[in-house]
Order: C-alpha cells, then structure tokens, then sequence
C-alpha cells in the first residue's frame, strides 16, 4: 500500500504514540480535578502542551490559555466559530461572507444560518489559467465586506488543489468595517509557518490529524484582543475550558497534538523540501507517463502559491473514481475525504472552472512525511499500467 492521500489524514508520527500512551497509563486523571494532585498535575502538563502549540502558533504564551480552545477536530472549531459569532444573543449583524470553495465544515453550517435569516454571500474565486487561481478577488471581497457583515470566514489553504488565500489582506478588509474574520487552516497549521497575529485573524481552526497526530481533536484559536469577537458556547455542561467548550477534555489528544505540532515545528523547513521534492517528481513522472492528457489542477508548482505537498490533476477522458479502482494499492482521492461518499464531483474544481466531467475526471494526491521516493516510482508504475489498460 502506497500512501498518497495526506491531505485526508496523515500517519500518527510514532513518537506522538509513546507521548499519548503515557498520558493514558500513568497521567490518567482528569485535568479538572483540583482536589488532588494527580488531576493538578495532568492540569499543569496540558497548560504546558497550550504552551507549546502557542509558541508554535506564535501566539503569546502568556495568553495561550484563554485563546486556544480545544475542540474535537476542525469542523467542530468551525462550527463554534461560525455559530458561536453568528448566534451570540447580542450579535445585531445579519450578513456572513465566504468563498465558494471552501469545505463542507464550513458550508454547511452556513447554509444552517441562511435557514435562519442570515444573508450568506459565498465570493467566487480566480479560474484555472489566471496567476491567482483558486483566490478570492480582494476588490469583490472589500465591495461585499460592510457594517452588515457578522463574520467572513475564508480557510488559509484549500484541501483540494492547495492554493493560499490572502488572509492578512481579507482581515485588513473585515478590521475597517469592524467585522472578525475566521480561517480555517486545517492544512496549513503543522505545515507552513503561521503568524496568526501579524495576519490579523480574529479566529482559526485547526486539526491534530492533518499534521501526524490523532484523530478526534483540534483547536480554535480565538483572539483576547480583538473587540470584535463575542463568542457564544455552543457545549454546554461542566464549563471546562473557561466555559466556552463544555465536557472533559482529551488529555491525550491534546499531549499528542502538542508533541505532532512541535515535531513539525522542529523538522519544517526539510520536511516542506522533501514534501516539494516527492510532489514534484510525481507530476513529472505523471507528464511523462499521460503527456497532453494529463492537466494540473490549481497554482503552479514553482511559485509560492500552493502547499508544498499537494498535486491534483486531470487524466482526460478517465473518470477518477474507474483509475482509482484500477490502482487499489494506491490510497488517493478524487476530492475531500469528508465528502468522497458524495458522488458529486468535486465543488471545488468547479469553483475554478472545470466542467462536472473534468472534476470527476481529476485526482488529488497528498505527499508527506513518511512518503519516499521509491514509492513515487512505484506509484507512477502503477498508474501508468492502470492507464494503459484503460485507454
Ligand atoms: N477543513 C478542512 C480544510 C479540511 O481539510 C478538513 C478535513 N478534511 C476539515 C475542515 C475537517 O476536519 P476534521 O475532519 O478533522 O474535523
């Protein structure tokens, strides 16, 4: 089994384990029990672990406590973003804007709020062939974004074709009108440098599983010093984590996520190369085995526009889901895990332009950590025998 869908999830790094296994056999006792020591020191471990995704999140560590909230995944900090903002009971604005290409986690809970009388304007984005493809128009955004506007929220980096968004240029925009933007950097946080606070965002969301750590959870960094950011609870129970996420909380999740965050801190720099490296090889090898009938997906490889470790390509005339099958030692997508139980073609591809049959025709492939180079070979042997038979 080949390995090429990083985007979807990511191996938990072995080391990630050993910190996790720890908290569960020996460090087990609830981090809310201030009645004994055991619980204040699984207490003093996690505000650690805060500490250490703050750094590294370069938020200040000194506030990390009250601005990391720690949630189930992203599509959890998602929704208490948008719901939490949207639905607090002194919220007077009526209006949220996002871009059509974001993920489900986002789409559907705003389609949740135009049930409930919300104006929801989803901007387009750039199409395959301009420079900025897969980009918000910052001119469009800035004509929408108003006084009127209760919450934009735009994700750092697709999950599909790997484009950037302008965040800091958006949060400028949404700060003139007093408006707090959320991203959601699921594939970002663990892989790029992230400077949350020079990029002006008022709230982020982010997830253990897209950077070598487990399942099951995440955060939503919400900011202490913006004015604009009034969240409303949306678990309530016990008032853990000072009262905005209700319910115990995952202590080995969170070590784990913490120790997955600092091991991509540490090795980012040649992990973003090898990541580069390996999707690049792949296309090349992709090009030379399909030529012309093979067409990239989203930005350019060579700029800086694009996660290192994303490709996603056409292979004309061939449906993803019929070449896929044909390549069962190989784990790929034809889009989003969280909707590949969705026959539609990818809403994504055609946010950009492709045709319906041009999105079910493509596939995206994910490179990370534990991908070699011998698998690339391996892999492009197997797709091009997989082509061959299907041509
Ligand atoms: N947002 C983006 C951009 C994602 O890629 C994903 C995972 N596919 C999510 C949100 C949801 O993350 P999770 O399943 O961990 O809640």
């Amino acid at each position: 089994m080949i390995y090429l869908d990083n985007h979807s999830t990511t191996r938990v790094d072995p080391q990630v384990i050993s910190a996790m296994n720890a908290m569960m056999e020996i460090e087990y006792a609830n981090a809310g029990s201030t009645t004994h020591s055991a619980g204040r020191e699984v207490a003093a471990r996690i505000h650690q672990a805060i500490q250490t995704m703050a750094s590294c999140l370069n938020i200040d560590t000194e506030t990390a406590i009250d601005e990391l909230v720690m949630t189930s995944g992203a599509t959890e900090s998602n929704n208490l973003a948008i719901f939490g903002i949207c639905l607090h009971p002194r919220q007077k604005r009526r209006q949220v804007v996002s871009v059509v290409s974001e993920h489900r986690a986002v789409l559907d809970p705003l389609e949740r709020l135009r049930s409930q009388g919300f104006e929801v304007v989803l901007l387009p984005v750039f199409p395959q062939g301009h420079a900025l493809v897969g980009q918000v128009d910052l001119e469009q955004a800035s004509r929408i974004i108003s006084e009127e506007t209760a919450l934009v929220t735009v994700m750092h980096s697709s999950n599909e074709i790997g484009s950037y968004q302008p965040i800091g240029e958006l949060s400028a925009i949404c700060h003139r009108v007093g408006a707090p933007l959320h991203s959601d950097a699921t594939q970002t946080v663990g892989h790029e440098p992230i400077q949350i606070e020079e990029l002006g965002c008022d709230l982020m969301s982010f997830s253990a599983h897209k950077f070598y750590g487990p399942k099951g959870i995440g955060g939503l960094y919400i900011s202490s010093q913006s004015d604009t950011v009034r969240l409303h609870p949306q678990i309530l129970g016990g008032g853990q984590q000072l009262n905005r996420r209700s319910g115990t909380i995952n202590t080995a999740a969170i070590i784990g996520m913490s120790e997955a965050l600092r091991r991509c801190h540490e090795t980012m720099i040649t992990s973003n190369t090898n990541d580069r490296e390996l999707r690049n090889q792949l296309w090349q090898g992709l090009q030379s085995i399909a030529g012309e009938r093979v067409r990239l997906n989203g930005p350019f490889l060579n700029g800086e526009l694009r996660l290192s470790r994303n490709l996603n390509v056409e292979f004309q005339g061939i449906e993803g889901q019929t070449l896929m099958l044909k390549c069962d030692s190989l784990c790929m997508s034809s889009g989003s895990a969280c909707t590949s139980a969705d026959p539609l073609p990818s809403h994504v591809l055609q946010a950009i332009g492709l045709t319906a049959d041009q999105a079910r025709c493509s596939i995206r492939f994910g490179v990370g950590r534990f991908t070699t180079s011998a698998e690339i070979y391996q892999a492009l042997d197997v797709i091009s025998k997989a082509l061959k038979s299907l041509r």
